[in-house]
């Protein structure tokens, strides 16, 4: 079953990093929606506060999802280039990059 979630505080990414499954997709109201590796560098903290909390979410926000699959129907995210999350479960042709 497909599933996404908004990750609304500091704590919810502590957990679901610890927890390494899924991904996390960041939206942006001015570009793509990127998925990266639940547990990628390019995830960053400073990058999460200013966007979830110092911004209210207003420009963008953090979603968990269970696979590459959902991120790409639910959010039409593309991949990040720097963590490049697989394409597991999903055609190559999903995504343009
Ligand atoms: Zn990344």
């Amino acid at each position: 079953m497909a599933a996404a979630k908004e990750i609304r505080n500091f704590d919810e990414l502590s957990k679901l990093r610890l927890a390494d499954e899924g991904y996390i997709v960041i939206t942006d109201t001015t570009r793509h929606a990127i998925i990266h590796k639940v547990n990628a560098k390019c995830i960053k903290a400073d990058s999460f506060n200013l966007k979830v909390t110092i911004n209210g979410r207003r420009q963008g926000s953090y979603f968990w999802v269970d696979s590459i699959g959902t991120a790409a129907r639910e959010f039409g995210a593309i991949r990040c280039k720097v963590c490049k999350p697989e394409l597991n479960l999903v055609q190559p042709s999903t995504f343009d990059t």
